[in-house]
């Protein structure tokens, strides 16, 4: 089969994507605003485009894995945007960008009868790299039904509902719990340290008992405990996507006492490590205040 895919943002999840559709055996296009990333992702096999709209022109289904909403607008109806490529048909959005947003680009590009699947993903880079990642998609039966096989290369996909937003709503759900999961975990460890307690022992402890997260499962061990601070996501997109479940929940008027204590302390840590800083690095901070 010679088709293209089309894959735009080859960040920390992009280019893990990337090499799983490569090594999954699919023909890839590929642009990113970044030279750096373009050269591995060429070293995998895939051919690079000059911009969007280049990928839009070789391939009829575009995936896209970009930062904040504001990019993926513009990737997909600026001026070289995909919009005005000649042979896409659908626009998967990998991105998390919001309920609105997603129903924003799925308005612009139906103009020109582009379809669009909003299908926001969890899993990480690992969940990437691997195949393994939870997707999220809301939009066309038939579009979920003609990308499903594309999809379970990358992972599990879900048809959460039918109409654009709904996909994204679920992921920010889900990073909200991954939000407060990581913040609780980070400040109950800094309190046992305080305490005297050993952080390996007390992380085999709660991965044994009922206080077990994923953050306590996978990012303490692997990128906390060993210092690495690695992960693979920043503390600037964790903070957009905590504050983007705050707006949809002040729309919709439902409590967000505890998601408002989770946005402040993300919103701390990206003040004091930075944006680009990995989000483990959630714990440096409450070491910090606490003097260990
Ligand atoms: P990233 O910042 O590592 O990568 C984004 C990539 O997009 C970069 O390579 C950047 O150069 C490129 N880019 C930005 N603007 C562009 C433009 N206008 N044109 C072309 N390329 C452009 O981000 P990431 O961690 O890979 O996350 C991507 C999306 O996936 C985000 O919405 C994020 O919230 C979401 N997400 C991330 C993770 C994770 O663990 N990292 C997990 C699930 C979902």
């Amino acid at each position: 089969n010679n088709t293209h895919i089309g894959l735009i943002g080859l960040g920390n999840m992009g280019f893990q994507m990337a090499a799983r559709l490569r090594e999954t055996g699919h023909r890839l296009v590929v642009f990113d605003a970044r030279p750096e990333p373009m050269s591995r992702a060429v070293a995998l096999g895939a051919t690079a485009a000059a911009s969007p709209t280049d990928v839009a022109d070789r391939a009829e289904t575009v995936l896209t894995s970009l930062p904040t909403p504001r990019a993926s607008l513009e990737v997909a109806t600026g001026g070289e945007g995909i919009i005005h490529g000649s042979r896409v048909r659908r626009v998967v959005e990998l991105s998390t960008i919001g309920a609105h947003t997603a129903r924003q680009l799925c308005a612009l590009l139906a103009e020109r009868g582009i379809a669009v699947l909003d299908c926001p993903v969890s899993g990480g880079t690992a969940g990437a790299r691997n195949g393994t990642l939870a997707l999220m998609a809301s939009g066309p039966e038939h579009e979920f039904a003609s990308v499903t096989p594309l999809l379970e290369a990358l992972g599990r996909p879900f048809l959460v509902a039918t109409e654009p937003g709904a996909g994204q709503t679920m992921k920010l759900i889900n990073n909200l719990m991954a939000a407060t999961t990581l913040a609780a975990t980070a400040e109950v460890m800094v309190m046992g340290v305080k305490a005297g307690l050993d952080p390996t022992v007390m992380i085999d402890v709660l991965n044994a008992g009922s206080g077990a997260t994923h953050a306590s499962r996978d990012k303490f061990p692997r990128a906390v405990l060993p210092r690495t601070f690695d992960f693979g996501f920043a503390t600037g997109l964790m903070t957009k996507d905590v504050q983007l479940y705050l707006r949809e929940a002040a729309k919709l008027g439902t409590p967000t006492e505890l998601a408002e204590a989770v946005a402040r302390r993300w919103e701390e840590t990206t003040d004091s490590q930075g944006p680009d800083a990995d989000f483990t690095t959630i714990v440096k901070p409450l070491e910090s205040a606490a003097g260990v």
